[in-house]
């Protein structure tokens, strides 16, 4: 039998990735809702992780709502907040340059950074539409006089035909050749976020499972805290791809619906 709670205090909660695990696109996985309303129901903690900056976490509630999921803003947890959340912590009152949109603004406001367009702590990138050539050329400028390079996350796009989007990875590179400065990255697989997050669902290590697509990220960033972690084959990753990594999950899913029958045998 599959072991998920803490076989001491039995206690368990789920930090999930959202897309290729509860929805694709618009459209929701089957057995997805069932699984959070069982979380509901069962008083069992679970917060979704998401490495998208752009969207504030009422966005994404409103979002996952029209699809079916039954979830408030304080079920979301992004790479911004976590950002914004680690930034205060080294720097309190600090500022940063934002490349990026209001979920990312919204949460450096939110924990006290002012935002500066000359000489920032900090320059900060995640994902959005906003980028042009003169602000690229203005971050340049602040990374060479000493503002700190910071990224929400490193995903590049997923490089298939039809998607535009560079990723905010494809960003950052751009910086750092430009500049020969390394950013630091504070979403998954960082340690920094995944650990924010858990402390938010007031669990211990032992407690903690992530669920998620994506091996270089849900995956290595569970592995990495000592967490449970469990890999559904709904998005990313196809079964076959498993033995590339050095790493594996806990337990291999076909897809969030079988969660329910799992964890009615704990
Ligand atoms: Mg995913």
């Amino acid at each position: 039998m599959t072991t998920l709670a803490d076989p001491i205090t039995k206690k368990m909660g789920f930090l999930l990735d959202m897309d290729g695990v509860i929805y694709i696109g618009k459209e929701s996985i089957p057995g997805g809702q069932e699984f959070i309303d069982y979380l509901v129901e069962n008083a069992i903690p679970f917060l979704f992780l998401t490495n998208n900056s752009r969207p504030t976490t009422q966005d994404i509630a409103h979002r996952l709502k029209k699809i079916g999921y039954n979830v408030t803003k304080n079920h979301i947890y992004t790479s911004a907040m976590a950002t914004a959340q680690f930034l205060a912590s080294q720097r309190p009152g600090g500022s940063a340059f934002v490349i990026g949109e209001g979920g990312l603004i919204q949460a450096l406001y939110d924990h006290g950074h002012a935002i500066d367009d000359t000489s920032p702590d900090y320059v900060v990138v995640g994902e959005g539409r906003t980028l042009t050539l003169e602000i690229v050329e203005k971050a340049i400028d602040m990374i060479i006089g000493g503002s700190k390079l910071i990224a929400t996350n490193l995903d590049p796009a997923p490089r298939i035909p039809g998607w535009t989007k560079p990723g905010t990875g494809a960003v950052i590179a751009m910086l750092e050749a430009a500049t020969g400065v390394k950013a630091f990255s504070v979403g998954k697989p960082s340690p920094i976020m995944m650990r924010y997050a858990r402390k938010e669902l007031g669990l211990q290590t032992s407690e903690t499972i992530m669920i998620g697509d994506t091996m270089e990220t849900d995956i290595l960033g569970g592995v990495s805290m000592g967490y449970k972690t469990i890999l559904t084959l709904t998005g990313s990753t196809k079964a076959e791809e498993l033995s590339h990594y050095p790493y594996r999950p806990y337990l291999v899913i076909n897809s969030i619906a079988d969660m329910i029958d799992i964890l009615k045998a704990q």
